[in-house]
């Protein structure tokens, strides 16, 4: 039998792994002590145990672990990243390129950079959702001090060819950020291979807890210089000042090790459910349309758009099934998301697209109850006759 709720909106967040918990339970009761603390056991304890996280973490990126600066989520990375390096290399500069794909958290300090006198590019992808090497390369100048591109789309899913944008950024001498929230954990990111010098994550979206994540900073060829966003007591090598949240830290730190570990084998069972739900909404709905489908995709990820049925009043029809239309971090806002206008879609064909995100815990079964109520919701709508006609196929 399965269960309702279901939960397909792993983009949004993902629920907290039993063992990441279990990792960090120790730290929240009787090894409470504060990781700054050097001068008792106390707080040798909290520090020992982010330092292990610090190397799992590191693990995961086939980087050092020094590199790893932990923060308060991919928000807050993104932040540290975009403000700190753009800001200390203003004398290199002061333009910085990024792709109207990226999630708010990106886009926002880049907003910001402009009140502070940068200039930004925001390049546009090509029809798939996919941000080019061309692209980016045909908006550099020699005042460009940055770019940033994410890993990939928290919408579409859609991966971005990293390894080339970063190959043509260091022939060019541009720093390259990449806002990894959902590629990490579910696609091979060796920060060397990829060639990548900032790496923005997040905790929540890899079944470990909310509010902690990390940026990883190059600190060889080249040594990448930050300015800091939070002053105080120099922790994490002055870029990151306040007490460490260390249960929050070897939490990441489990979920990264799992992650790293599980990443190959949970890709394949995700990708076969992910197609399984796929196959049926499209063969079943009419007209169904999948955004990014030309495009290499996370795993499990799936935003498909069924004509003539916007997705809001669906999401209301099907409520136990969890899933988001646009995207959640903005979904307060009513507009169409930027990130399907950015693909391309009219106003109708974004208002019509739901997002699946399928992850650790989804079954077989969730994913044939789910497709079952869409497919029945949506024929329900389409016979009580909307007015809106079916758009004609693409
Ligand atoms: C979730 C997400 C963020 C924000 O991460 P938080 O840890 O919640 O601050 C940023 N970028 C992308 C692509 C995301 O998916």
């Amino acid at each position: 039998m399965v269960k309702f709720p279901i939960y397909l909106d792993y983009h949004a967040t993902t629920p907290l792994d039993p063992r990441v918990l279990g990792a960090m339970l120790p730290y929240l009761t009787e090894h409470f002590g504060n990781a700054a603390s050097r001068t008792h056991a106390f707080g040798l304890r909290a520090e020992a145990a982010v330092t292990v996280a610090r190397e799992e973490v590191a693990g995961a990126l086939s980087a050092e672990p020094r590199e790893i600066i932990f923060t308060s989520g991919a928000t807050e990375s993104n932040n540290l990243a975009i403000l700190g390096a753009a800001r200390a290399g203003r004398a290199k500069g002061d333009h910085v390129v990024t792709s109207v794909l990226e999630h708010r958290a990106v886009l926002d300090p880049c907003r910001q950079l402009e009140k502070e006198g940068f200039r930004v590019t925001y390049v546009a992808p090509d029809r798939h959702g996919v941000t080019s090497a061309d692209a980016v390369a045909a908006a550099l100048t020699e005042r460009t001090i940055l770019v940033s591109v994410m890993a990939a789309n928290n919408e579409i899913g859609t991966l971005n060819p990293l390894a080339a944008i970063g190959h043509l950024c260091k022939e060019r001498g541009v720093l390259f950020h990449t806002d990894a929230a959902q590629a990490f954990g579910k696609t091979p990111l060796a920060v060397h291979e990829v060639g990548v010098d900032l790496l923005s994550l997040s905790a929540h979206k890899i079944c470990g807890p909310k509010g902690v994540g990390a940026l990883w900073v190059r600190s060889l060829n080249p040594r990448v210089k930050l300015d800091p966003i939070l002053y105080g007591g120099g922790h994490e090598r002055g870029l990151r000042s306040g007490t460490l949240n260390v249960a929050g830290i070897a939490g990441l730190g489990a979920a990264s090790r799992i992650a790293l570990a599980e990443r190959e084998a949970e890709e394949a069972r995700v990708r076969a459910l992910r197609d399984r739900l796929q196959l049926r909404l499209c063969a079943e709905i009419a007209g169904a349309f999948v955004n990014g489908g030309g495009a290499e995709r996370l795993a499990g990820n799936l935003n498909i758009g069924f004509p003539g049925v916007r997705a809001d009043g669906l999401m209301m029809d099907v409520r136990d099934v969890a899933v988001s239309a646009g995207s959640a971090c903005t979904s307060a806002t009513p507009e169409p998301s930027h990130v399907l206008r950015g693909l391309g879609l009219s106003p109708e064909e974004a208002n019509v697209s739901v997002r699946f995100g399928l992850g650790r815990f989804t079954t077989e079964e969730e994913v044939d109850a789910a497709a079952e109520r869409f497919v029945a919701a949506v024929r329900r709508r389409r016979e009580a006759g909307t007015p809106r006609p079916a758009l004609p196929p693409k």
